[in-house]
């Protein structure tokens, strides 16, 4: 690799920089970066990028790559081509694995598979033995073998008492907690949002107020216990906006994440029984979809992550009862963030940079990609005013149960570079 970007738009919150001027990246380490063309022009590529901006590399802190065990839905190897075809550099992957992420053994069989590849995985450890809820897990152990933060996504953590245990736990090395909100008595079998169109199709209803009542439980227990760190995943209803808003006024070390499919898509979507439409948080109303785009824009939400969970074909060709919950999102994340915040000026390009970039990595206490010389090159280029249709045959994810094939989006990711690796998107 020995390019340069000629006349190439860099936006880096962090640097305090938006200019417009080249980029030059040799061997993985960025040699120019600035508005002056470089002294020596040693690049043996030139890529005329009038129409490009490039960004510190985007992070996803909650994904689903599905190894070990479920295999045949995704791998480390394509979720990660997935990620970098989205424009990821980073991703963190999500515990509920078979066996799941509770042992050491499980967290150096990640990171070994993951070892080499262009996109950067974290793991999330689980906060109770096997994700059952009745132990905790080694946590500090975890924490040790390299886990960034700890959830039993997929479920919630029920016990009020076991997530008090586990705030308490964590206090000595303050690791981060995370958690699925469901208050699981008042969701089983759900089908979607309890609301108009559940009544109307007929579909068992999970209410929003079955995760309010949890980011609640949760935001008095971290305050409980001492201020601890807590992040929210997923968010998808407009009463924990609340909540999370009241607990940041207070001061409470609180974050949370919102996933475009919830500020994007309603339960109108389900209509027509597609179970693509179907995830966990389910998609609500669109008092709530407001609610996710307000609290984006005044940055009570902190983080847009795609909870990328990928099912086989057939497991998705069922009636809809009977579907797993869960969308892939890594290769629409960025075209729908660009489309549907960006170019309808709720967010900056610099806001976007930080909810899909630094604040993740701010949340997981991760290093930062600098775009300066001498730095190695952890970059995400875009192209935010290119109009393109989401074809889920150039997905590189070995599923393809998204709800936006066909969708028209205004903005995509063009190249990703990272670990002395450069792809360009195929989208
Ligand atoms: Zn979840």
């Amino acid at each position: 690799m020995n390019i340069c970007f000629d006349n190439i738009r860099i936006v880096s919150p962090l640097q305090s920089i938006d200019i417009r001027g080249y980029l030059w990246i040799e061997d993985g380490i960025i040699r120019h970066a600035g508005a002056e063309a470089p002294e020596t022009t040693r690049a043996t590529t030139h890529i005329q990028a009038d129409d490009l901006t490039a960004a510190p590399g985007f992070f996803d802190m909650h994904v689903h790559l599905r190894e070990p065990g479920q295999s045949y839905k995704e791998t480390i190897e394509s979720g990660t081509a997935a990620a970098a075809n989205g424009g990821f550099t980073g991703v963190v992957c999500m515990p509920n694995t078979e066996p799941a992420v509770d042992s050491i053994q499980v967290v150096e069989f990640i990171h070994k598979r993951a070892a080499g590849l262009l996109t950067d995985v974290h793991v999330c450890a689980t906060i109770t033995k096997g994700r059952r809820g009745s132990d905790l897990a080694a946590i500090e152990t975890l924490l040790n073998a390299g886990a960034v933060m700890f959830s039993d996504d997929g479920g919630c953590v029920e016990s009020a008492e076991m997530m008090r245990r586990a705030f308490d736990y964590v206090s000595t090395f303050d690791a981060l907690l995370t958690q699925h909100c469901e208050e699981h008595s008042m969701t089983k079998n759900f089908a979607m949002h309890e609301g108009t169109v559940s009544a109307e199709l007929g579909l068992k209803g999970y209410p929003s107020v079955a995760e309010d009542i949890i980011v609640a439980r949760d935001i008095l227990l971290a305050e409980y216990c001492g201020n601890r760190r807590y992040h929210a995943a997923h968010l998808s209803s407009a009463g924990t906006i609340r909540l999370l808003r009241d607990a940041k006024v207070r001061g409470q070390r609180v974050t949370g994440e919102v996933a475009p499919h919830h500020f994007v898509l309603t339960h109108d979507a389900v209509r027509g029984y597609n179970t693509n439409a179907k995830m966990n948080p389910p998609l609500r109303t669109q008092a709530d979809v407001d609610a996710m785009i307000q609290a984006l824009a005044d940055n009570v939400i902190d983080v847009i992550a795609t909870d990328h969970a990928p099912h086989a074909l057939h497991e998705k060709n069922v009636e809809f009862d009977a579907a797993p919950n869960g969308i892939v999102g890594l290769e629409t994340a960025v075209g729908l963030t660009l489309t549907h915040l960006y170019h309808t000026k709720v967010l900056s390009i610099q806001s976007l940079v930080e909810k899909m970039s630094v604040n993740p990595r701010h949340i997981l206490g991760l290093p930062q990609p600098m775009i300066e010389n001498g730095s190695s090159a952890n970059i995400t280029i875009l192209n935010l005013d290119k109009e393109w249709t989401v074809n889920t045959d150039r997905f590189l994810t070995k599923s393809k149960n998204s709800p936006f094939g066909a969708t028209e989006l205004k903005g995509v990711p063009v190249y990703a570079i990272n670990n002395g690796k450069m792809i360009a998107c195929t989208l």
